[in-house]
């Protein structure tokens, strides 16, 4: 199969790689959807010799010895190879599984290829009248979104108000999520640089606000909130994450799906432990959560969609790239 590789300094040329065959508890996928994504930055800039890819969805096609998926069956894939055995994935924590098998589309071949194999545990089925682009929605999207919403949930238990720096894919999810899980009368307060995405962030129900014409400060002012009671960072900068953790409320909560920078806390007393304020961490999500989240894209299938901006060939990856870290898009798709 010709599959893209990633050569590095922004390159993708195409090469050839056998068809991989499934093993007994495997799956071998043809790969319809696959969405891209922030964090294949690296892979981008770097270059790897896995073909990337982890927001993919496609059709069974092959089924190694002892599996239960029908070959036609339509689905996601989860991207985190967790064991199924180990006391966080009994517990149902399955994307903090302590025996991990591998990432896939990082140190696994991913769903930019033509076919993709993987274990049957990370497959997810779906109706077969859902296309593979509208199953990734199931993914980072709706997945990584929600999770940092249950998060939050956790740690404060009525959430009047959310502040989300960053309104690319991660965010806009997240607001997504927010929307649909916390009630659309709960505001959201989304910032970022692009006007594009803030656009997008406003048909979904955010209220924007663009940083480089205004602090979050006035924002929130200009929409008549105060000190929000959560802010979950998709922005990944030290200083808006330290600008967010000053405006929160009394009991507020702080959840980091963002990767980049860190946090400063100068004052514990007077900025953490006075507020009694909440430092949370939010990575990825466990596949249990799939299914309600496949509830929710059944009951809201046209609203979510909108997160989807771009659909592309795989021929054309190299310019999917490009004009996704240029910043003005919502979800790209690279379909085939
Ligand atoms: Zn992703
Ligand atoms: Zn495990």
């Amino acid at each position: 199969m010709t599959v893209p590789r990633f050569l590095g300094e922004g390159k993708i040329d195409f090469h050839e790689k056998p068809v991989p065959e499934p093993g007994a508890g495997q799956l071998l996928i043809e790969v319809h959807a696959n969405a891209l994504c922030g964090s294949e930055r690296g892979q981008f800039y770097q270059g790897t010799s896995v073909t990337p890819g982890h927001e993919a969805a496609g059709t069974v096609v092959a089924a190694g010895a002892g599996t239960k998926t029908d070959v036609g069956t339509t689905g996601g894939i989860f991207l985190m190879d967790f064991c199924g055995e180990c006391r966080n994935c009994i517990a149902g924590y399955t994307n903090q599984c302590l025996a991990k098998r591998g990432d896939m589309g990082f140190n696994r071949d991913g769903g930019y290829g033509v076919y993709e194999l993987i274990n049957e545990n990370l497959f997810f089925p779906v109706d077969p009248s859902y296309s593979a682009t509208e199953a990734t929605l199931l993914l980072d999207v709706m997945g990584t979104g929600g999770h940092a919403i249950k998060r939050a949930k956790r740690a404060h238990d009525d959430i009047r108000s959310i502040l989300i720096p960053g309104a690319g894919p991660v965010g806009l999810g997240i607001l997504a999520m927010a929307k649909l899980m916390l009630g659309a009368n709960v505001p959201v307060v989304i910032s970022d640089v692009v006007p594009y995405r803030l656009e997008l962030a406003e048909k979904l129900g955010g209220l924007p606000v663009l940083t480089s014409s205004m602090s979050l400060a006035e924002g929130l002012k200009h929409h008549g909130l105060e000190a929000p009671d959560v802010t979950i960072d998709a922005a990944g900068k030290e200083t808006v994450r330290d600008e967010c953790m000053a405006l929160l409320a009394h009991r507020g909560v702080i959840v980091s799906v963002a990767h980049g920078g860190g946090l400063s806390i100068k004052n514990l007393y007077s900025d953490f432990v006075f507020r009694e304020m909440t430092l949370i961490g939010s990575e990825y999500f466990a596949y249990q959560e799939l299914e309600e989240n496949y509830a929710l894209l059944q009951a809201n299938r046209a609203y979510l969609g909108q997160v989807i901006t771009h659909r592309m060939g795989v021929e054309d990856i190299q310019r999917a790239f490009e004009l996704f870290f240029a910043g003005s898009t919502g979800k790209v798709i690279i379909e085939q």
